[in-house]
């Protein structure tokens, strides 16, 4: 064989070899020669680092992820229950339910410790009252930990007590309260508090974004909410979502959960 054919075949070789690197380093990219990240067990830009999982976001700001837990698309109370009641007193309207004013609060089947929360609330137009009795709810997290539901929209009451606040403990750090008649938005994250048997390992830290408006960034709470008192931590499991009867006919819609899990 002569020179000129060997030289291209070596050729050839180093090229292919170059594209399988290349390939290579496509399909799993990274670097193993990096140091250790402090308090992980993964190199910087470790190649072995698992990935995060697809979720394909909701089709208009608002709607729920692939991955979401719906607990009310606008059609049923299928996954809300009523304590000692056989089924749901709370009306279903067009597209969203209502407070069943006197009935009792309305809470999930499902239960949940870390996860990120999405729940749209209105206060019915030509809401009266004042204070505290002006459209009260709440958005109770594990079934225990209050964000304040209220028409705070011009009206005033104790800080700690109005729309949005961690109630009794923190005041939102803005008021974006829509009127009534129009739908605000809660977007939540969960970091749930750990317990072991009696012992409290680590509290509950609450992030809200308050109709875009970031009114909590990740708040440690004192305790499970309480009126006029400082709340404490009696050790609990995961806890469903709560929507609190205050006497007023709030409404709700499009509320879905992701579950968070640590990596
Ligand atoms: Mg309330």
């Amino acid at each position: 064989m002569s020179l000129v054919p060997l030289r291209k075949l070596a050729y050839i070789a180093a090229v292919a070899a170059f594209c399988a690197a290349i390939l290579a380093q496509q399909k799993n990219p990274g670097y193993t020669d990096t140091p250790i990240l402090p308090g992980q067990r993964w190199h910087v830009h470790d190649p072995a680092r698992p990935h995060p999982p697809v979720v394909t976001p909701g089709a208009t700001p608002g709607a729920p992820p692939s991955d979401a837990i719906v607990l009310f698309d606008g059609k049923d109370l299928s996954h809300w229950t009523q304590q000692g009641r056989p089924d749901v007193k709370w009306p279903l309207r067009d597209g969203y339910f209502e407070v069943g004013s006197g009935t009792g609060d309305l809470v999930s089947r499902e239960q949940f410790g870390d996860a990120q929360i999405h729940v749209e609330w209105s206060e019915p137009p030509g809401i009266g009252g004042e204070s505290q009795d002006r459209g009260n709810s709440g958005v109770y997290l594990m079934g225990r930990y209050e964000i304040q539901v209220l028409d705070s929209s011009g009206t005033v009451t104790y800080a700690d007590g109005q729309a949005g606040a961690l109630y009794g403990e923190f005041p939102p750090l803005a008021n974006p309260t829509r009127h009534p008649g129009e739908w605000n938005v809660y977007d939540i994250v969960v970091d749930a508090p750990r317990f072991d048997g009696g012992k409290l390992l680590k509290p509950m830290f609450v992030t809200l974004l308050f109709n875009g408006v970031l009114a909590h960034d990740h708040r440690e709470l004192t305790g499970t909410t309480e009126h006029r008192v400082v709340g404490t931590y009696k050790p609990h499991a995961d806890g469903p979502l709560l929507l609190q009867d205050h006497g007023a006919r709030v409404r709700y819609r499009n509320i879905w959960v992701r579950r968070l899990a640590a990596e």
